[in-house]
């Protein structure tokens, strides 16, 4: 830890997506190591919100920019982190040539930075890599099984991409890479409206509005709490492992059990109703954490009544106009065949 240290001896990391959910909480975490962060967004799904506490603060500086242009940041850099990603199927619906090409060009970008920069990169990966998994649960091993063509495949197909190219930096450049497979994570900072299935019963729920359930609610996930997340990738970057490794939490469920412990959470006496599946929507997911485990000395943490309780409460802060506010939380068109 060097926390003292005055700005300009501080060590320099960029992350990118940084005004996300998962970007502004790995600000925060390098911020209170240490860390001079440069965060990085074109802010299309993040918002300013998340990092506003950050603004003042010397440790941290923001360039509002799109990494699928060339990436310049002037001065040494010791770490990159490349979260920048739509990361929600309505978003990739939305806005599908973006999503593929901030994991496709945007990787080659960041890569070719952290070259000329000397840099250590990690990219954040998916479990979509896995696609609707025949394996389960899922170990690192699996190749996956993805529609390269549906309406996942430009996220799922962009992150295998990244994977392959970063891969290729680290074994032909001898490039230093780290290459995490997130989990379905939820916690405080998630946008209301980015049609993941947490925000989006929670909001129905402060709505007053009856919970969607998309197809018969068989269908499963595994939910990590976002502190747990950040721990396990932080790990894995300071580790000297190349190799993709799962982080999430192993504790599944299915998606109507979920939406009744989020009727019990909030109290609501909303009830449950039942629309399409989506297209090509996996039918279970569960990450194999061994290699986690014995490599990091990682596990997750925090139990799925704490965590939902935390982001309830986050939820709940927010003002009548966030709570409205629509978007484009609707999976019209996109149904499963
Ligand atoms: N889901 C649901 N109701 C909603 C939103 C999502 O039943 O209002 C389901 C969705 O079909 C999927 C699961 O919840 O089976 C998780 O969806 P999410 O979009 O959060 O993530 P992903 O499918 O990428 O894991």
């Amino acid at each position: 830890m060097n926390a003292t240290k005055a700005s300009a001896e501080k060590e320099r990391v960029l992350i990118t997506g940084a005004a996300g959910f998962l970007g502004s909480h790995l600000c925060d975490r390098f911020i209170a190591e240490g860390y001079h962060v440069i965060g990085m967004d074109n802010l299309i799904t993040g918002r300013l919100k998340n990092i506003e506490h950050l603004f003042g603060n010397r440790a941290f500086e923001f360039y509002h920019h799109d990494v699928s242009k060339f990436v310049h940041v002037p001065g040494p850099l010791k770490y990159i982190l490349h979260f920048a990603s739509p990361a929600s199927p309505i978003d990739y619906l939305k806005i599908p040539i973006q999503t593929l090409k901030v994991g496709s060009l945007g990787t080659h970008n960041l890569l070719g930075l952290a070259k000329a920069k000397g840099a250590r990169i990690l990219v954040a990966s998916t479990s979509e890599v896995y696609g609707d998994p025949q394996v389960h649960p899922q170990t690192e091993d699996y190749w996956g099984h993805v529609n390269p063509i549906g309406p996942r495949g430009v996220y799922d197909e962009a992150k295998r991409f990244q994977e392959a190219m970063t891969m290729a930096y680290h074994t032909y450049h001898g490039l230093e890479t780290r290459i995490v497979r997130i989990f379905n994570t939820y916690g405080p900072r998630m946008r209301l409206n980015d049609g993941r299935v947490l925000p989006a019963f929670i909001g129905q729920a402060l709505r007053g509005e009856d919970l969607t359930v998309f197809g018969d609610g068989s269908q499963t996930r595994s939910f990590c709490y976002v502190d747990d997340l950040i721990e396990g990738i932080y790990r894995l970057l300071m580790s000297d492992y190349a190799q993709p490794v799962n982080v999430g939490n192993p504790s599944e469920i299915t998606i109507g059990e979920f939406a009744e412990e989020i009727i019990k959470l909030t109290g609501t006496s909303q009830k449950v109703v039942y629309k399409p599946l989506p297209k090509d929507d996996p039918m279970q997911r569960q990450p194999d954490i061994t290699r986690a485990r014995e490599i990091l000395g990682w596990e997750p943490k925090v139990d799925r009544s704490e965590g939902l309780q935390i982001t309830y409460d986050y939820f709940k802060s927010l003002s009548p106009e966030e709570l409205h506010e629509k978007e484009h939380n609707t999976f019209e068109g996109y149904v499963r065949k």
